[in-house]
């Protein structure tokens, strides 16, 4: 008699979804008609990161959910399971007797860099064959990023993993009969109930936001993603099913290559320059996308390539800067929104109540914390991860480093929230929104309400001090002092010479489509720019102290 194959068991981590799903394709192919399994592990250590947030267990929580369904239809049961990752799959190789784990790379935080090294050595101790397949465009073991580019485009090129056959429960019936955690919710994991107004999780809700927005929303992509009123809508709004695995980057890729093949053809094909002008919007906005979906790996790879960066200075010269300066009432203040400067409270407030913001809102709130508070990137990054439903460790540390001048290979971007306020929000509908105590303040003092006349706080019922905070610093001042000590760092041979290293380690290099010509902070961002005002203000005219360098 045939001896039945022992069962291969799928890992699931930050890839919760079925099309496209590369570990379920080679399990499948591996089991050679044997029994392939599902497991997602709710480890302790993960759930108790800093960085963790109810919103995330429950996202999760809806994706698994529709995993759970689809791998049932697909004979492929899903055990979940509580503990400490290593110790989970040896008690499930008790059970099962499964010799080939298979999963998805993962780029993530300290904690699971640290526990996929603790499974690796546990297959290798157990004879346990671990086979690792990529998901995205990040390169394990790069050794330079010289020719980095193609590799990418190759993985986003390459056909979509097909989904699993020849599987099922087999011979083994012992599958149908291991005990399972069940899909998890906050209050089953102990944890706070998730009050954020946030997006559907699972990948139903991937695609119909990828093609809602190659269908309509994206044409306002370029143009529209800088302005928080705009950008919930202009936006893609794919990035926390990127980071939950819910839709593989590839699929996004192939998805808007079409699109803009799509637009391509109907500039050439269009029968009146109204109809050309509504092609090439697309097209723009479409090839915008898609040089940030490159940015997405360019990141990763960062982190892939030096796991250190999540909480050290990318330039190490720039140590000691700002590590022992954490003033605890200032890092208050902005987490909770109360620096008294508007944009930069009402992004905060409506990213708590959200969980997104867009890019330039993102990059303003830190450039504030890091330079005008001077505070350092680790606490505030923090924060903002455990706030981003989206959160994605490559590109997140990556960003904060960045934004916050310690790589060493960006010229400082330094946002003044005023200016934003007023170029992005010049009526001020996005600040009245989330600062319902500045309702009534005339739009002449709205962006910079510590301007306005005692008369004229108590007209609006708004006290400054009060009511509203006075602003925490004055920016102005507080900005010129956080360049004087950064360039003086910044600006030694030393760590001029540190920075040309980095720059070889890290730096992007120019790509035969042009995605990415230098690092993307350097570059006039295609579709980033600063819609014109469209209210009645003159940001020059009424902020004369704004510096001439700032954004
Ligand atoms: C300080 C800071 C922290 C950030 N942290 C994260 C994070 O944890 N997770 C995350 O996904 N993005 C992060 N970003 C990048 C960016 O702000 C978000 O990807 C974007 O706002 C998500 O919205 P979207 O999906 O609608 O983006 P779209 O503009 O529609 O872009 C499509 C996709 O491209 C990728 N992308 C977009 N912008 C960038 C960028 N600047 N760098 C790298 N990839 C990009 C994302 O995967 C995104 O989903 C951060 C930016 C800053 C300034």
């Amino acid at each position: 008699m045939q001896e039945t194959p022992p069962p291969v068991c799928v890992w699931l981590k930050r890839d919760l979804r079925l099309l496209d799903h590369a570990a379920l394709a080679e399990a499948s192919i591996r089991a050679r008609g044997g029994t392939v399994f599902a497991l997602f592990v709710y480890e302790p250590e993960v759930l108790a990161q800093p960085e963790w947030d109810p919103s995330h267990t429950e996202f999760q929580a809806e994706c698994l959910t529709e995993v759970e369904a689809g791998l049932r239809r697909l004979g492929i049961r899903l055990v979940t399971r509580r503990g400490e990752a290593a110790g989970v799959l040896e008690r499930l190789r008790g059970e099962t007797g499964f010799r080939l784990l298979v999963a998805h790379e993962e780029t993530g935080t300290g904690v699971t860099y640290a526990r996929d090294r603790r499974v690796r050595r546990w297959a290798r101790e157990t004879g346990v064959a671990f086979v690792e397949v990529p998901q995205s465009g990040v390169v394990r073991r790069l050794a330079s990023r010289n020719g980095w580019n193609r590799l990418w485009e190759s993985r986003m090129t390459a056909p979509q993993a097909p989904p699993p056959r020849n599987v099922g429960y087999g011979g083994r019936a012992v599958i149908g009969t291991l005990e399972t955690a069940g899909i998890l919710r906050c209050r089953d994991l102990g944890q706070p109930p998730d009050t954020k107004r946030r997006q559907q999780g699972g990948e139903k809700a991937a695609l119909a936001t990828l093609d809602d927005f190659l269908a309509s929303r994206g044409r306002r992509y370029s143009g529209g993603i800088s302005s928080p009123l705009s950008a919930p809508t202009a936006c893609s709004r794919l990035s926390p099913y990127l980071a939950f695995g819910a839709i593989s980057l590839r699929r996004v890729w192939q998805a808007s290559e079409a699109r803009l093949h799509e637009a391509a053809q109907a500039i050439a094909s269009a029968a009146t320059p109204r109809e050309a002008a509504g092609a090439r919007a697309w097209k723009r906005s479409v090839a915008a996308m898609q040089a940030r979906l490159h940015w997405h790996c360019h990141f990763m790879q960062k982190l892939e390539d030096e796991p250190e960066i999540e909480s050290r200075n990318m330039l190490r010269a720039a140590d000691g800067l700002r590590e022992g300066e954490i003033d605890a009432d200032r890092l208050a203040a902005w987490q909770e929104g109360r620096t008294g400067y508007p944009l930069v409270d009402a992004c905060m407030r409506s990213l708590m109540a959200t969980g997104w913001l867009n890019f330039r809102m993102r990059a303003m709130l830190v450039s504030f914390a890091s330079y005008s508070l001077w505070l350092h990137w680790r606490p505030t990054g923090l924060h903002l991860a455990r706030h981003f439903l989206d959160f994605e460790p490559g590109i997140h540390w990556s960003q904060m480093q960045m934004q916050s001048g310690t790589t060493g290979i960006n010229t400082l971007r330094i946002y003044n929230p005023t200016k934003q306020a007023l170029e992005q929000d010049p009526r001020g509908d996005f600040l009245r929104r989330w600062l319902p105590e500045l309702a009534r303040v005339p739009v002449a003092h709205l962006h910079a309400p510590w301007t306005m006349p005692p008369e004229t706080q108590r007209a609006a019922g708004c006290l400054i001090g009060r009511d509203y905070p006075d602003r925490i610093v004055d920016h102005a001042a507080a900005v010129r002092e956080a360049k004087r000590r950064l360039g003086a760092v910044r600006g030694t041979p030393e760590a001029r010479g540190e920075a040309r290293g980095v720059a070889r380690r890290h730096g992007s290099r120019r790509d035969r489509r042009g995605l990415m010509r230098q690092d993307p902070v350097r570059r006039s961002l295609a579709g980033d720019r600063p819609a014109p005002p469209t209210g009645a203000l003159d940001p020059q005219r009424r902020l004369p102290f704004l510096d001439a360098d700032e954004r």
